[in-house]
C-alpha cells in the first residue's frame, strides 16, 4: 500500500524543527492547512450523462504572501496528497526566498480517458469553482502533474469573468481586470506567460546537479537514470544529454526504456518516439524494464521525476545511484532517506531541485503585474542566479550543522517562515 505523503510530509518537518530548534507553536500551525476546500465538478460527457469528479484546493500558509502551488489531475488525487504537496510548496517557496506562501490543488481525473472537449469543459468548471478562492494577492495556482498551458489559460478565462461579474456587481473595480492574468502561472506566451517556463523545473534541476557534481569533484560523464517523462523528466533528459551526460534509461508511466551498454541513449530519438507513439516502450523496440528495476540501476545519478512515494524503506537498499536529483516532489520517504544516508548516497531534494518551475511562475507574476515581457536569456539568467544562491545558502547551513540537504533545506526554510510567522510580529 502507497505510503500516507502527508504523513510523511508531517515527519520531515518535524524532524527538521528539532534540528533548526523552531518554537513548538509554529511547528504546531505548519502542521496543520489553513484551509481545505473541497469541490463537486459535474463534468457532462460527451454521451451526455453527468458525472461528479472531486477535486481540491488546499491553502497551506500564506505568512510569506499569497498561496502559490500547482493543479495536478490524476487518478490518485486525494486530500491528503494535496496537503502534502501543499506542505511541501510552503517549505520550497520558503526556501526560494519568494513572497509566495504554499497551495496545491486538483482533480482526481484521468484526463487520458476524457475527450478534449470533456477535458476543457471539466477545467473551466474547476476555473469557475475555483475563481472566487483564488486572486493575484491571495492564491496563485499553477500547473502540475497532467496540466500545462492551455489549462492555465482556461481557469484564467473563467477567473476574468467571474472578475467582470464581480465589477457588474460594483463589488470590484475595473482595476481587477488589468491584474487578472497575475491569478495564475504556467500560462502560454499569448495569455501572459513567461519564456522559459515550460523548462524551468528541469533546467533549475539542472544547475542544482552542476553545482553538486561541482562541489562533489565529480567528473563526466556520468551516468543517468529518469523515471518520468514529463515536462520535468523529459526536459531533465534534454539538458543532459546537452550538457555531457549520459542517460542511460528513461520512463513513463507505462515502463522504461534501458541502453545496457551505458553509453546513454539518444535523448533527441527517444524524444521522437514518445510524441510519435505515445508511450516510450512502444516505439522503442529493445531494452525495456519496469519503473521498479530503473530505480536500482547501477548508475551515477537517479532523477525520480513522476510521482511521489516511489523510494521507500521496501526499495531504498536496492538504490545504487551516488546522488538522486529529486525532480518529483515527495519522491522518497524519510525512512528510506535515512537508509541512503547510511550507504553515503546524496540526496539533492525536491524543494530544493525542482524550485525552478514555481522561480519562473514568480517571474510571469512579477511580469504580469509591471506589464513586461523579458526574454528568454533574461529568464535564464535570473534563474541560474537564484538556483545557485539557494543551493549555496543550503550546502553551507549542511556543512556547518552536519547535517543532509534535505533537513538543510528545511532548516533555512523554518528559519524565515518562523520570523514572518504572525504570532511573533511586533504588532500582535
Ligand atoms: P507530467 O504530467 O508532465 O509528467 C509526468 C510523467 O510521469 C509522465 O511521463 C508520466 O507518464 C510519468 N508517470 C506517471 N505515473 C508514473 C508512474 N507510476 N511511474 C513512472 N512514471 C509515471 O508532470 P510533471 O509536471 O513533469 O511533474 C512530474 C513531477 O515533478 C511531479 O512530482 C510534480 O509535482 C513535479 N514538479 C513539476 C513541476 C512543473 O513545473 N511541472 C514543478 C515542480 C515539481
Amino acid at each position: 500500500m502507497k505510503e500516507n505523503p502527508f504523513e510523511n510530509a508531517l515527519a520531515q518537518l518535524a524532524e527538521a524543527g528539532k534540528v533548526a530548534n523552531i518554537d513548538p507553536a509554529v511547528l504546531e500551525i505548519l502542521s496543520k492547512p489553513e484551509r481545505e476546500i473541497y469541490f463537486h465538478l459535474p463534468l457532462k460527457r460527451d454521451s451526455g450523462k453527468f458525472e461528479i469528479y472531486e477535486a481540491y484546493r488546499v491553502e497551506y500558509n500564506n505568512w510569506l504572501g499569497p498561496y502559490k502551488g500547482g493543479l495536478r489531475y490524476h487518478p490518485d488525487v486525494d486530500i491528503d496528497e494535496v496537503k502534502a504537496l501543499a506542505l511541501w510548496m510552503t517549505i520550497k517557496c520558503a526556501d526560494s526566498d519568494l513572497p509566495f506562501g504554499g497551495g496545491k490543488g486538483g482533480i482526481k481525473v484521468d484526463p487520458k480517458a476524457l475527450s478534449a472537449g470533456e477535458l476543457e469543459r471539466l477545467t473551466r468548471l474547476f476555473g469557475h469553482e475555483l475563481a472566487p478562492n483564488i486572486g493575484p494577492t491571495t492564491d496563485v495556482p499553477a500547473p502540475d502533474v497532467n496540466t500545462g498551458p492551455k489549462q492555465m489559460d482556461q481557469i484564467e478565462e473563467e477567473y476574468e469573468k467571474y472578475v467582470q461579474s464581480q465589477i457588474d456587481k460594483h463589488k470590484f473595480s475595473k482595476d481587477e481586470l488589468k491584474r487578472a492574468p497575475g491569478v495564475i502561472t504556467g500560462k502560454s506566451i499569448g495569455h501572459g506567460g513567461s519564456e522559459g517556463r515550460g523548462v524551468a523545473t528541469a533546467l533549475g534541476g539542472f544547475y542544482v546537479l552542476e553545482a553538486l557534481v561541482e562541489k562533489l569533484g565529480l567528473k563526466k560523464p556520468l551516468t543517468v537514470a529518469i523515471q518520468g517523462f514529463g515536462n520535468a523528466g523529459m526536459h531533465e533528459a534534454e539538458f543532459l544529454y546537452a550538457n555531457g551526460y549520459q542517460v542511460v534509461a528513461v520512463s513513463d508511466s507505462k515502463g522504461g526504456i534501458y541502453d545496457k551498454t551505458h553509453k546513454g541513449l539518444n535523448i533527441d530519438l527517444v524524444k521522437k518516439v514518445k510524441e510519435e507513439k505515445g508511450s516510450l516502450q512502444v516505439g522503442y523496440n529493445k531494452g525495456h524494464i519496469s519503473n521498479e528495476e530503473l530505480l536500482g540501476l547501477n548508475v551515477d545519478i537517479l532523477v525520480p521525476a513522476a510521482l511521489e512515494g516511489v523510494i521507500t524503506k521496501m526499495n531504498a537498499d536496492n538504490i545504487r545511484a551516488k546522488i538522486i536529483l529529486e525532480l518529483a516532489n515527495g519522491p522518497t520517504t524519510l525512512e528510506a532517506d535515512k537508509i541512503l544516508g547510511k550507504k553515503g548516497c546524496i540526496i539533492a531534494p525536491d524543494v530544493l531541485t525542482n524550485a525552478g518551475g514555481v522561480i519562473v511562475s514568480y517571474f510571469e507574476f512579477v511580469q504580469n503585474l509591471e506589464n513586461e515581457h523579458w526574454t528568454e536569456e533574461e529568464v535564464y539568467k535570473k534563474l541560474k542566479t537564484k538556483m545557485i544562491k539557494e543551493f549555496n545558502t543550503i550546502w553551507d547551513i549542511s556543512q556547518e550543522m552536519k547535517i543532509n540537504l534535505r533537513m538543510a533545506a528545511y532548516v533555512s526554510a523554518l528559519r524565515r517562515l518562523q520570523a514572518a510567522a504572525p504570532i511573533f510580529a511586533k504588532a500582535a
